[in-house]
């Protein structure tokens, strides 16, 4: 086990999922690009219902993990496993195993051909082999959960960033997935978008959506996340629930990530809302209703 996981013996019973099997777990696992060993001994797992939260300095190995859990990448040493199976197993069929992550990348990556319906649309048609009429209806559906019915016509390029993020994660959606995992989901956003893209991230970790999100949005970490990986130099150099990451992180590297962002050990009993940059424009409403007004206890606690 990765360190720091010991000492908090006392916290795993009450870890989210803690008593059914992991979907997403990482044993032992390594990989290397040439001589560069990219990722060490990384264990951790995601079970099912939790907010898990990657966060570490850039070059630390975030994203090539993620790409190692859809199987975008082998690994050298060590298992991933998702929903029980070996995701490297040659008995594995890949192109099934990751219809059942979905994942959002820090650019989008929306068809520009396409329109937004068609961009939601277009995985279950060719993937899944939906009919076309029930694909559009689910896209639309997923449109409206995301706050972006009006735009379904529109192609992406006519839409902000955070827009397009947002079709992005109902497009992942659409597949009906049963993990999210996000890589840096805001980093390429203007600060006005970054929110209204955290809280659609917030309402699906609220209706229980498992999710693997790496972020450097450090009060997201915090409030929706209900456990914490902290990775550098592609090593898991502590992990554990929110307050212990951000309140008393026990390894000093964490202490120095994190007052390096400018964090200094707030309370998580800060009342402050989620995000306090969010400034949706008026015809936003959408955005408006999820800002969230209450504290922000884990939201995934009570899923089953
Ligand atoms: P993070 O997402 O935490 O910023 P990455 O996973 O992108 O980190 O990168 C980890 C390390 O692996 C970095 O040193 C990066 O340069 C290297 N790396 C990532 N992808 C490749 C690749 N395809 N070929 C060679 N080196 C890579
Ligand atoms: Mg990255």
């Amino acid at each position: 086990m990765a360190a720091g996981h010991g000492s908090l013996a006392g916290y795993l019973g009450a870890r989210v999922g803690a008593d059914a099997a992991a979907i997403l777990a990482f044993d032992g696992v390594a990989k290397r690009y040439g001589t560069l060993q990219a990722l060490t001994g990384v264990s951790f797992q995601v079970n099912r219902g939790e907010v898990v939260c990657l966060i570490g300095p850039s070059g630390s190995g975030k994203s090539t993990l993620l790409r190692c859990a859809n199987a975008l990448e082998g690994i050298d040493a060590g298992r991933i496993s998702f929903d029980g199976v070996g995701v490297d197993d040659k008995a594995t069929d890949v192109r099934k195993l990751r219809r059942r992550m979905g994942m959002v990348f820090q650019n989008f990556e929306l068809f520009p051909h396409l329109t937004v319906l068609g961009n939601v649309a277009v995985g279950p048609v060719t993937v899944l082999g939906m009919q076309r009429s029930a694909a559009a209806a689910r896209a639309m559906d997923l449109l409206r959960k995301v706050g972006l019915a009006d735009k379904a016509q529109q192609h992406p390029a006519a839409l902000s960033g955070g827009q397009q993020q947002r079709v992005a994660i109902a497009r992942a959606l659409a597949m009906q997935p049963d993990v999210m995992l996000f890589d840096e989901p805001t980093s390429a956003l203007d600060p006005e978008t970054i929110g209204e893209v955290l809280s659609v991230m917030k309402r699906l970790a609220d209706e229980g959506m498992t999710m693997l999100v790496v972020t450097h949005e450090m009060d997201f970490a915090k409030r929706v996340g209900n456990w914490v990986v902290v990775f550098d130099r592609g090593q898991v150099i502590e992990q554990g629930p929110p307050q212990q990451i951000f309140e008393r992180p026990t390894v000093t590297r964490t202490r120095e990530f994190l007052s390096h962002l400018g964090w200094h050990g707030e309370s998580l009993a800060s009342e402050a809302p989620l995000v306090e940059r969010q400034a949706p424009a008026a015809s936003d409403s959408f955005a408006a209703q999820l800002i969230p007004t209450g504290s922000g206890g884990h939201p995934g606690a009570d899923v089953p």
